[in-house]
């Protein structure tokens, strides 16, 4: 029997840093517990963080290929999914939109009628918008006013809104760098910076002005004692005495993830876990040590019920602009174009042309060899009678500087499932694919929208190539695949995020969610990982080996 003691390197381990890590962090060390971050990305200062998106070797997170930045693209049959990977998690590359989901979320998926959400998740949401600093948006670019001006001549601009956003600003919105004294935690946190509106929020903030997690609930917690390992990739869980349900411990096993041939192996040893991972990184991880045998009582549920937000990404590029419309924040506003469509104008700095390599003509239609057929129709005639104009589009050089990218997101029910399995391409090893209905890269209302704003701007609507060519829609926003349900049957997690079937583990993050949110997913994420740290008792109350502090549901495995 486990009554407590120091035989445990740490009371808790925390796989991965993000939201859901950050937040399961700092409230079990505020709560006695000691606790550790196994975090597989670097730490990251303000100077150290890319000029733009050419130092590839900064900005992307590839290890394999030397590529040691934060933020990482996965290519799926049914989505590419981009995510971040640092001590920080996304935030150190999110756009800092943080906006709550509407009530009807609450009411779809596993987690209906498991609690009464509505009325619980109120005070999470704002104890998490006070930490992360949540606040009106108030510096408007020209891509912003453009979005208003389109929303008002297609009739849906007095839903226009600026955004919620994680950002120190200056009180009267103007774009000088202000060094200012810990303006959030009553001078416990660090010293801080207002906003440039420079737009390059998702290249990492170099001036100190997002409220990343390394900012707060991070800083906090290393503060109070927890301990973070960078560059410290989990490979294995498992519990301490085989067979058990994790009533004896877990014993954690991680490598060094920027090393590709000295891998530095650790072992750690502690008796309750949080994994933190990311929807894909939880799921990842949970796949291989069911398979290994590790955690053979993982629900068969895992890697089901993966959402999207059903997104889709548009925009428009105005060559040879009088302004640039890289200025402002990352995400400055967004519109309702109807009841379950949502855009947001998103920009990258200038100078952070990337991604236009990803951007091509508008084109709409429904998805296959016709709408490639109308892509390419498009481009020859366009080259044909407007040859320099269509020249121009295609220019990486200046892409940032003269585009606005259209973030379209649909609170629509739809899933997708992602199973362990090899593939024809590469039978070497078992890796994550995704399965189900095809998540749509065709909003018809939105290629519309697009196609107004480039009007309007005096520019060229903007289509994403991999939607056109291949039918994959990109998105930033991947969540569920441990959702949270009533019983092993409906998911991973109960409404507490204990695992069914083990004993003082837990899952916070983006995986656990278990409905398409309609919105940008992290404001939801921080404040669930609130209220599942709120049902944990103070290390000095743990009793851990106490059934009644444990879930009754065993494994349907
Ligand atoms: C470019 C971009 C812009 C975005 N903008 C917004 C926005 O404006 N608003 C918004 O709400 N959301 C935004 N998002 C999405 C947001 O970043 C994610 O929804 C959020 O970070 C998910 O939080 P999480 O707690 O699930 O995990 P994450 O924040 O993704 O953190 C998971 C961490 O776990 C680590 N990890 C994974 N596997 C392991 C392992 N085996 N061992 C150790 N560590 C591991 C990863 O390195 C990562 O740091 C954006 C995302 C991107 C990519
Ligand atoms: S707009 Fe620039 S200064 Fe402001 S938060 Fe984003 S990166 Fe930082």
């Amino acid at each position: 029997m486990v009554t407590g003691g120091d035989q445990f390197d740490f009371d808790f381990i925390v796989i991965g840093s993000g939201f859901g890590g950050s937040v399961s962090t700092l409230r079990l060390t505020e709560k006695g517990y000691r606790v550790a971050v196994l975090e597989m990305g670097r730490r990251w200062a303000p100077h150290c963080l890319p000029r733009s998106s050419w130092h590839i070797h900064r900005w992307l997170w590839r290890p394999s290929l030397g590529l040691h930045g934060f933020f990482n693209m996965r290519m799926f049959r049914h989505a590419t999914i981009f995510h971040g990977c640092a001590v920080g998690g996304g935030s150190i590359t999110y756009a800092a939109t943080l906006l709550a989901a509407p009530d009807q979320v609450w009411h779809s998926g596993s987690w209906r009628g498991l609690v009464d959400w509505t009325a619980e998740m109120p005070t999470h949401y704002q104890t998490a918008a006070g930490m992360l600093g949540v606040t009106e948006n108030k510096i408007l670019g020209t891509a912003d006013h453009l979005l208003k001006y389109t929303g008002d001549a297609t009739e849906c601009g007095h839903t226009f809104y600026r955004t919620r956003v994680g950002i120190l600003q200056s009180c009267d919105g103007n774009t000088v760098n202000q060094q200012v004294p810990d303006p959030f935690f009553g001078g416990e946190g660090p010293p801080r910076a207002t906003c440039t509106g420079c737009g390059g929020c998702m290249m990492g903030c170099r001036y100190g002005a997002k409220n990343t997690l390394d900012l707060n609930y991070l800083y906090l917690a290393e503060k109070k004692g927890a301990r973070i390992f960078p560059e410290t990739k989990v490979v294995d869980v498992r519990p301490l005495t085989p067979s058990d349900d994790g009533l004896s411990g877990y014993k954690v096993l991680a490598v060094k993830s920027t090393s590709w041939m000295r891998r530095q192996p650790q072992q750690f040893t502690c008796r309750g876990i949080v994994f933190s991972a990311s929807a894909l990184g939880t799921m990842e991880l949970l796949f291989r040590l069911r398979e290994s045998g590790s955690l053979p009582g993982i629900s068969r549920t895992l890697g089901k019920h993966v959402r999207t937000n059903s997104e889709s990404i548009i925009g428009a590029r105005v060559p040879q602009c009088a302004d640039d419309l890289s200025q402002g924040i990352a995400i400055g506003s967004g519109i309702y174009i109807d009841e379950h469509t949502h855009i947001e104008a998103v920009r990258y700095p200038n100078g952070s042309d990337v991604m236009g390599l990803l951007t091509t003509m508008l084109t709409d239609g429904q998805p296959g060899p016709r709408r490639i057929g109308l892509w390419a129709k498009n481009i020859v005639s366009s080259l044909i009678f407007h040859p320099m104009q269509t020249l121009r589009l295609f220019r990486l050089w200046g892409w940032a500087r003269e585009s606005t990218i259209l973030l379209c997101m649909q609170a629509l029910e739809g899933h997708i499932e992602m199973r362990w399995q090899r593939r024809w391409f590469w039978p070497f090893r078992k890796m994550l694919s995704s399965y189900g209905d095809k998540v749509p890269t065709y909003i018809p209302k939105a290629n519309q929208f697009a196609r107004k704003f480039a009007g309007i701007a005096g520019g060229t609507g903007m289509s994403m190539l991999p939607e056109i060519l291949f039918d994959v829609p990109g998105t930033a926003h991947c969540i569920g695949g441990c959702v949270i349900a009533d019983s092993p049957e409906g998911g991973v997690v109960d409404s507490h995020h204990r695992v069914f079937g083990y004993r003082n583990m837990y899952i916070c993050d983006g995986s656990v969610l278990a409905a398409n949110l309609g919105v940008n997913p992290s404001l939801t994420i921080t404040a669930l990982s609130e209220r599942a740290m709120s049902f944990i008792p103070l290390a000095s109350e743990t009793r851990w080996n106490d059934t009644a502090l444990w879930h009754r549901v065993r494994s349907t495995a």
